[in-house]
């Protein structure tokens, strides 16, 4: 079976503006994707209003491309599907493989992470509480391999993992809405911050329940700032300075562990960015932090 063309995306949560961590993430897809002859895609995942903040998206995108990170067809936003979530979640319900719960967090935890209404057989009481919809897992030992961190073992438990896909509050979670966009767009290759390795062999149930064969992951490392925390907005990671952005890619490519002796003198941003592809090396990422 011969491989389809790679298409890769990067697919940011909007709570904030892009910093360093963030924009390594980004430079890292675009080589892979570009040096593959690829696609590569920015879609924003504004699945939460009260997680996002309002400029985030506007920042984002301006950043981006205030780095020549372009994205090769328009952008998508998650906030643009929610109808096409709808119908992917009425599929998995009609099939069976998702199902209604409405336990609380706390009455899971008391219960071992069993459903004590027995939400997964069907029996989660109508009785007007708001309920979540969760995908019903298997019981899996999932062995994959990460195109950067090599073979990957996952226990996956049936009931105690199964993960939200619809929100009590109405929101599309992110494990359903990023599947359902990773197929509906034609990914065939994920580059992403190893933050979300955990996530992916759930993802791969998810993938191959609704028919489609799941991307190549390539996991890498997250940026820590000095106390070892994820770069992210939450531990006040700063916004990118847009008007240093030549500087900032060659510090990327430097966390990236890309050789900046073969990258230097490049004169501006798009033409780094030919020469960061054209020695695009990811075997030099470092593996310490995870
Ligand atoms: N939207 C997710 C985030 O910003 C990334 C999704 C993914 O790459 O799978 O953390």
């Amino acid at each position: 079976m011969t491989e389809s063309r790679y298409r890769g995306r990067f697919a940011p949560s909007p709570t904030g503006p892009l910093h360093f961590g963030s924009l390594v993430t980004a430079v890292a897809s675009f080589l892979e994707a570009r040096s593959h002859g690829g696609t590569w895609l920015v879609r924003i995942e504004d699945l939460d209003p009260l997680r996002e903040s309002p400029e985030a998206t506007g920042q984002i995108l301006a950043s981006l491309g205030a780095h020549g990170l372009h994205s090769d067809e328009p952008v998508r936003f998650q906030s643009a599907c929610h109808a096409r979530y709808r119908k992917v979640i009425e599929l998995l319900l009609d099939q069976g493989l998702a199902y209604r719960c409405a336990c609380s967090r706390r009455q899971l935890k008391e219960h071992g992470g069993r459903h004590p209404d027995h939400c997964r057989q069907g029996h989660a009481p109508n009785d007007g509480r708001p309920f979540a919809v969760r995908f019903a897992l298997e019981d899996e030992q999932s062995e994959w391999r990460d195109q950067l961190l090599g073979p990957q073992s996952q226990t996956v438990h049936a009931e105690l993992d199964d993960p939200v896909i619809l929100r009590k509050e109405g929101f599309y979670a992110y494990q359903l809405a990023v599947v359902a966009d990773d197929i509906d767009q034609g990914i065939t290759h994920v580059v992403r911050g190893s933050d979300l390795l955990d996530m992916t062999a759930q993802q791969q149930q998810i993938y191959r329940s609704l028919g489609a064969r799941p991307p190549h992951w390539m996991h890498i490392p997250v940026i820590l700032n000095a106390q070892g925390q994820k770069l992210s907005k939450q531990n006040h990671a700063p916004a990118l300075d847009d008007r240093i952005a030549k500087a900032n890619l060659e510090q990327a490519l430097a966390a990236l562990g890309q050789n900046l002796r073969l990258l230097s003198g490049a004169p501006d941003i798009d033409t780094l960015l030919s020469r960061a592809t054209a020695n695009w090396s990811p075997e030099r990422i470092h593996l310490t932090a995870r």
